[in-house]
């Protein structure tokens, strides 16, 4: 699934690709994957792309003052760009055609679809947005922030770092990376944390952001995002591996249909 910094990334690479290009043609190809009805996809033909912004894990794409596409990749969305004439497949959700030839493509591969697309007048009419929680690489998202939410409830750290109510943009990856940087267990109760687990959590949190972004954008060069680059997490899908700072191995734990990677010696006293 697509988090914060694959996102960051394939925001700026639609930025660099779509913006001021007119539409010619929008069409859905799975009618599910359209979770509003009005305005209607057709409002789009004849607008150009004036802004690709993020919220969380949603991109929202600005086509006037009032018409915007907002679209959530879920687990397995993708963006293409490519020739008009190319073979539409099952995996094809939405197609947006400009006129000199070239497709912007929503992809989803596997049987399972979930990609959602809404054309809205206001991004904050997709429920999803106005209750999203404070973005962590903003300057509003102060250890003091992450100390009165994690005071204010009776959870697992991992649980508050995907609580996209709370702090949006983070999925299971990157809570994984964050909580092994800052040497905390998964499990941890939030609100047992002391001050400087909290500062420790909120610089982790900020600097395993920052960090993926610029490994990211650093490897994808001029080619448009196609895949979450991940092989540069030091927990994440690591199973058995050994950890990168004290070499005991790597442990997963499975819950529901989320899996979490740990370091028992770095974050849970061996256990
Ligand atoms: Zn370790």
């Amino acid at each position: 699934m697509p988090e914060l910094p694959d996102l960051e990334i394939l925001k700026e690479a639609l930025q660099s690709r779509i913006l001021a290009r007119k539409i010619q043609s929008a069409r859905a190809l799975r009618p599910g994957i359209m979770k509003t009805t009005s305005p209607s996809l057709d409002e789009l033909i004849g607008r150009a792309f004036i802004g690709v912004t993020r919220r969380g894990k949603y991109l929202i794409f600005s086509l006037g003052p009032a018409l915007h596409l907002v679209v959530h990749l879920m687990l397995a969305g993708r963006f293409v760009l490519c020739k008009s004439g190319t073979q539409i497949t099952k995996a094809t959700g939405l197609q947006i055609t400009f006129p000199d030839g070239e497709d912007l493509r929503l992809i989803e591969n596997g049987s399972i679809k979930l990609v959602k697309v809404h054309v809205v007048t206001d991004p904050l009419e997709v429920s999803g947005i106005p209750s999203a929680g404070v973005e962590p690489l903003s300057p509003e998202f102060t250890v003091q922030v992450l100390s009165k939410m994690a005071h204010g409830r009776r959870c697992h750290a991992k649980k508050l770092l995907t609580d996209q109510h709370a702090i949006a943009g983070i999925g299971s990856a990157y809570a994984d990376e964050i909580l092994f940087a800052a040497r905390m267990s998964p499990v941890r109760y939030v609100n047992t944390l002391s001050g400087d687990e909290l500062e420790r959590l909120h610089d982790s949190t900020v600097n395993v952001l920052s960090e993926a972004i610029k490994e990211i954008r650093s490897r994808i060069g001029d080619s448009l995002f196609t895949d979450d680059i991940r092989d540069f997490l030091k927990v994440y899908r690591r199973t058995g591996e050994p950890c990168p700072v004290c070499g005991a191995k790597i442990a997963e734990i499975r819950y529901a249909n989320t899996r979490t990677y740990y370091c028992p010696v770095c974050q849970a006293g061996g256990k």
